[in-house]
């Protein structure tokens, strides 16, 4: 796949260059992610520019929100193909990236794409965040927590917050509702330990509805009551 249109927005819209070694790399990741999906159900996105702008940029675009810094320690939770985890691993080599995702198919492709790539420091973890956040070895265990397109902010917070340390930042990737979402979700931020501290507007070339980063900082522990049984974040939300 031809990547120039990312490479021009990556450096006009977030200030990054994509050396050529990173090219290559969204390369492989974009034709394996095409390759695979008729089986694996990947994705709904296939245009070779839209993968770039709505799966690559759009993840990319974190860095408006946070400064990832060497070894720090991230997870993408319901990260599906990889989104937005692998891009940012992509471009910050340096980070301690663990892609967690409920549905076993989706990581096998992760697997997959992290050995053809050849990527260290990524881990893959097939489970469901209410089972990870209480975890002990996961539970407060990592410095940015990110999540696109997994669950209403109430839920959300509910996934995200457990994992993070006191601290630490979540950032959640939303669309054109994000202020509203985070409205409702005042009550379990208050409850899971999280202040939203800044809600960033996105606008993508080529993509018609707004983006909202939402970044919320852990400002106190967990209750070790949530997060609740696989589940009852959806159905019960806080
Ligand atoms: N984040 C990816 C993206 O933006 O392309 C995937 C989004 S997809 C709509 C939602 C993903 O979250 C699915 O792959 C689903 O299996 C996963 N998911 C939903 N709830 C989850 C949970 N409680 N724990 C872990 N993964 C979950």
């Amino acid at each position: 796949m031809k990547l120039d249109h990312l490479v021009q927005c990556s450096r006009d819209l977030l200030g990054i260059d994509l050396n050529p070694d990173i090219q290559r790399a969204f390369s492989v990741y974009a034709d394996e992610l095409l390759a695979w999906n008729d089986k694996f159900n990947l994705t709904a996105i296939t245009a070779p520019d839209a993968i770039a702008m709505r799966h690559f940029l759009d993840s990319l675009a974190v860095i408006l929100a946070v400064t990832l810094l060497p070894g720090q320690r991230v997870i993408d939770v319901g990260t599906g193909a990889g989104f937005p985890g692998l891009p940012l691993r992509l471009l910050h080599n340096y980070i301690e990236l663990t892609l967690l995702e409920a549905t076993a198919k989706k990581t096998t492709f992760l697997d997959h794409i992290t050995r053809l790539l050849e990527l260290d420091n990524v881990r893959i973890l097939n489970a469901r965040a209410e089972e990870a956040g209480q975890d002990t070895a996961e539970r407060e265990h990592y410095d940015v927590v990110l999540a696109r397109a997994v669950a209403q902010m109430p839920a959300l917070a509910e996934y995200l917050l457990p994992l993070c340390k006191v601290g630490g930042m979540c950032v959640a990737l939303k669309g054109e509702n994000a202020v509203a979402e985070v409205q409702q979700a005042e009550n379990a931020l208050r409850i899971l330990g999280g202040h939203v501290e800044r809600v960033i507007t996105v606008e993508l070339p080529q993509v018609p509805e707004t983006h909202h980063l939402v970044v919320i900082k852990k400002v106190a522990a967990t209750p070790p009551k949530y997060p609740r049984r696989p589940g009852v974040p959806t159905k019960r939300p806080l």
